[in-house]
């Protein structure tokens, strides 16, 4: 039985090693060298060549290097009944929550204002905020919303949820539908966009929803870039509502050397680095999640293509 390793991006040979020396019996291909595609029956993918995929008669399943599917969603020739598998995990959840945590924290603890105080050698303390009454708003309560909503919670953050559906989180206000968005965002200091990238979700931060927002707000995209409208984003910066945004992703990638997001004072840029983990532990949840396939069980975290995520 074979794997097939497809991606646009080059991935290092070690991987493949890694993954041949972890799953025994297994053989691992590495596109274009796909060999007898009648041999393959999974793909672990990631921006794979559109119309490849639908190459493969014997494909059960294809396993997502990542927890976003947009890569896997744009190709239209995808056949949409064989199972695709997100990866997620324990060190993906930590990870991401970690990077919006800190941003949370660097907006409750008004670092920005500080670093700059900093800069010009003043000592000056400005009210602190409360830590009940920052309200975090987290947008996709799904596998990595409700960890943050937890870990937010344990903090000692109030925190608001958003999905498509209502689903019942401990302790968290949760608003459900195309209905319930601005209601969410009224009461929330803080938004971290953690939704899939979809029609119904993209430019979902636009002038409307920033308007929502209580003034000197603060937003945090680590979803997809197509979530923001930049235009109406920098114009709420710029006319005073909102103090401050955390970009972590982009449309396109790499950011433009000339977009002004990268000179703008209130905007802090990360270069899609917020659920970055190191090699090793990629490999080491993408054999794991390998081993769960294989092994016959239920799939977990399965796309549903009906919901587009
Ligand atoms: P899930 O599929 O587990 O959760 C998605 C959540 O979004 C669900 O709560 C879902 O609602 C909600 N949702 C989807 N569509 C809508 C809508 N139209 N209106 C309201 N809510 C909606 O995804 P994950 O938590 O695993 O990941 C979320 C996203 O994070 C990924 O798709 C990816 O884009 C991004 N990501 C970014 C990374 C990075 O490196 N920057 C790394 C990993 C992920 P419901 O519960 O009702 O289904």
């Amino acid at each position: 039985m074979s794997v097939l390793v497809i991606s646009t991006d080059k991935l290092p040979t070690k991987l493949i090693e890694l993954f041949a020396s972890q799953v025994p019996g297994v053989e691992f291909r590495l596109w274009p060298d796909i060999g007898d595609p009648q041999a393959i029956e999974y793909a672990l993918a990631w921006k794979p060549p559109p119309g490849e995929l639908a190459k493969l008669p014997k494909l059960k399943a294809i396993l997502s290097f990542a927890a976003g599917v947009d890569h896997l969603a744009s190709d239209t020739a995808l056949p949409r009944h064989i199972p695709v598998v997100r990866a997620v995990s324990e060190a993906s959840r930590l990870t991401m929550s970690g990077f919006c945590i800190s941003q949370v924290l660097r907006y409750h603890h008004r670092l920005a204002l500080y670093e700059s105080f900093q800069r010009q050698g003043i000592w000056k303390q400005v009210p602190p905020r409360d830590m009940t009454e920052t309200r975090v708003a987290v947008l996709g309560m799904g596998v990595l919303g409700a960890d943050l909503a937890a870990r937010l919670q344990a903090l000692g953050f109030a925190v608001n949820g958003w999905a498509r559906s209502f689903r019942a989180f401990d302790g968290v206000t949760m608003f459900s539908g195309a209905d319930g968005l601005l209601p969410c965002l009224a009461s929330s200091n803080v938004v971290v966009c953690l939704l899939p990238l979809t029609p119904q979700t993209h430019g979902i931060l636009d002038a409307k929803a920033f308007a929502a927002m209580p003034k000197d707000g603060y937003v945090v995209n680590v979803a997809r870039g197509g979530h923001v409208v930049v235009p109406d984003l920098i114009a709420a910066l710029d006319s005073g509502h909102l103090e401050g945004a955390t970009l972590d992703v982009f449309e396109p990638e790499p950011l433009p050397a000339d977009s002004a997001l990268w000179r703008h004072p209130k905007i802090v840029v990360t270069p899609h680095t917020s659920g970055r983990m190191t090699n090793q532990r990629v490999a080491l949840n993408i054999v794991a999640m390998l081993r769960e396939v294989l092994s016959g069980q239920p799939l977990n975290n399965v796309v549903d293509w009906a919901k587009g995520y």
